[in-house]
Order: C-alpha cells, then structure tokens, then sequence
C-alpha cells in the first residue's frame, strides 16, 4: 500500500460485540506499526473504547477513532486521545445523527462517517449518508475550523467524487483496492476520481 501511494493505513478492529466480527487489537496495530511509516489510522468498532484508547495510543496509532455511539463521555474521550499526543476522531454509523458532533468540535481532528453498517467488508455504499457529508462540513466550516471528514464503507471509483465534492477528504477503500489486481492503479484512480 506504501509503494502504491496510499497516505494511510486505515485499520479496522472489531471486537465480536459492537459489530460481529473479531479483528485487530494493539498487537496488530503493533506489527503495522512496524511494517509502514506511513500514518496508521485506528478505527474502534468496540464496545467500551475509553478502556483499550491507551493500549492502541502505545501500540503506534497516529489516529484514534471511537463510535459516538458506544462513549459515554464523549468530549473526554477525545480529549484523551490528544493527551496521548494522538489525533482524536469521532465515528458516525449510517442513522446516528451528525448533532452530537457540536458538542464536540474543539476536540475533533478528524469526523468518520461511515457509509455502511460496520462490520464487514464488501458492503455497498449507503448514498443516503451523502447529505450528511454536506451538513458535517458545514458544521465544521461554521466553525472555522480544520477537521478532517473520513469516509469509510464501499467506497469506489464511482462515488468517491460524489463524496469528495460533498466535502470528505479523506476516503477509505477496502474492496475497491485490495480486490483489484493492480492496486497501486486502483489508489490512482480513486485519487483521480476524487479530484475530478
Ligand atoms: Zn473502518
């Protein structure tokens, strides 16, 4: 993915009960850590993340994402991860509304929004996530702010335009690149479809 041009390694971690599968923990995030320079963006499909944001701060994530949906103390958690010398992200499923996020923004450096359920991979994308693309960087830009808006779920040369004009600027691919032969080309051309 380095040679290819990524600018990222996004890595997933589930943990059988927020979604259904079991993957990652720090020891993977470990192992990455060793393999690439390139910065390594934690994504926490897990129940209780404020007891495992430390473990994944010391295993080498550069960001750490955790779902709104799972934080008990949101803005705390955040701010924990920045304490940790980390970049702090606040994950969206599909229906969670994008509300939460005002009471949030001064601790935010990235926003995920997932574009489908999480869980597993090669799912379609959700296009009614779309608007709230639009209203999360307006929210941001109202702010005067700079916050990265991530999107992460069957993104692909097809959409990735539609969701870089609505204001995400950083996409994740799954399927649409490890599922091709020429990798490093399939990274080219979603990077050429989000700038058309
Ligand atoms: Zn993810």
């Amino acid at each position: 993915m380095e040679a290819g041009g990524a600018d990222a390694i996004h890595v997933d971690v589930m943990d059988g009960r927020f979604v259904p599968n079991l993957h990652g923990g720090p020891e993977w995030v470990k192992a990455a850590r060793r393999a690439t320079k390139l910065p390594l963006d934690v994504h926490l499909m897990i129940a209780e993340p404020d007891r495992y944001i430390a473990a994944f701060a010391e295993a080498g994530a550069d960001i750490i994402g955790i779902h709104v949906e799972v934080s008990d103390a949101l803005q705390r958690s955040l701010a924990e991860i920045r304490r940790l010398g980390k970049k702090s992200c606040a994950v969206l499923n599909p229906h969670t509304s994008e509300e939460v996020l005002r009471y949030v923004l001064g601790d935010l450096d990235q926003i995920l929004l997932m574009t489908v359920n999480p869980g597993f991979s090669g799912q379609g994308f959700l296009s009614s996530v779309v608007p709230k693309i639009r209203r999360v960087r307006k929210l941001v830009e109202d702010a005067g702010l700079s916050i990265d808006i991530e999107v992460d779920g069957g993104i692909s040369v097809e959409n990735a335009k539609i969701v870089a004009s609505e204001g995400a600027s950083v996409l994740v691919a799954g399927s649409s690149v490890f599922g091709e032969r020429d990798r490093a080309e399939a990274i080219q051309r979603l990077r050429e479809a989000a700038r058309s």
